[in-house]
């Protein structure tokens, strides 16, 4: 017998993928926080890799939007941030695994957004709570469509966001504070990791806040093109 529900179960998130007519389904939304130098200093938290471990936060899978999306400026913040990043997508399953054979887990890559109520993450910060409010915003995980690279490991490549045309973020896969290999494995010390994660790797310098009616354009060298318009305010 089928099992039945009481109303229709959510819908399977996925993201379309060059060249191919099947869609990639998406499991969990990892973020990487501070994993580069010039944006650790901005925020204030400067990173020495000697002494620093790796951390993360979570988004629900249902905070995913397609890039070219227009969404609504997000209740609750009045300094709602642009964060570009490039996002890794698992393709194979894997737990504790070796930095020499993490590339064994990469499906592909794709960009991203990681939308933030800076206001609210910063108050989390301060006052030792956690992020979500901040963080795990509705449609606030925007990410391009996903291009197979498998087995491949990134290791350099222009990272770019303007706003209105205007380049705010600017920077290279290559400053990563912990590259691809390293944060791939660091994470599957603490996740079974699964085909469908998607591994947003964090943002360079140069965050800042949109407004209702801007476009903002990211751009990733080797990867492609992210397009976000900011809608009013529901
Ligand atoms: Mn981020």
């Amino acid at each position: 017998m089928s099992t039945t529900y009481l109303w229709n179960p959510p819908a399977v998130r996925s993201l379309p993928v060059r060249g191919e007519a099947a869609r990639l389904p998406i499991n969990r939304l990892f973020f990487v926080g501070r994993n580069y130098h010039a944006h650790a200093v901005e925020m204030g938290k400067p990173v020495d890799k000697a002494s620093a471990q790796l951390f993360y936060f979570t988004k629900a899978p249902q905070t995913l939007v397609e890039s070219g999306a227009t969404t609504a400026y997000p209740p609750g913040t009045s300094n709602f941030h642009h964060e570009m990043e490039l996002v890794v997508a698992i393709g194979k399953p894997g737990f504790r695994v070796p930095a020499d054979q993490a590339h064994e887990l990469v499906y592909g890559y794709a960009c991203g957004l990681d939308m933030t109520r800076r206001d609210l993450q910063l108050v989390a910060r301060e006052q030792g709570r956690p992020w979500d409010l901040g963080k795990d915003v509705e449609e606030s995980s925007v990410v391009s469509e996903v291009v197979p690279m498998p087995g491949r490991v990134l290791e350099r490549g222009a990272i770019t966001l303007s706003v209105n045309e205007q380049v705010r973020q600017q920077s290279d896969i290559g400053m990563l504070i912990w590259n691809v290999r390293e944060v791939i494995a660091d994470l599957s010390r603490f996740y079974h990791l699964q085909p469908g994660d998607l591994i947003f790797t964090g943002t360079p310098e140069g965050v800042g806040p949109v407004v209702a009616g801007d476009r903002i354009d990211g751009h990733i060298d080797g990867v492609g093109d992210i397009r976000l318009t900011v809608g009013a305010a529901e």
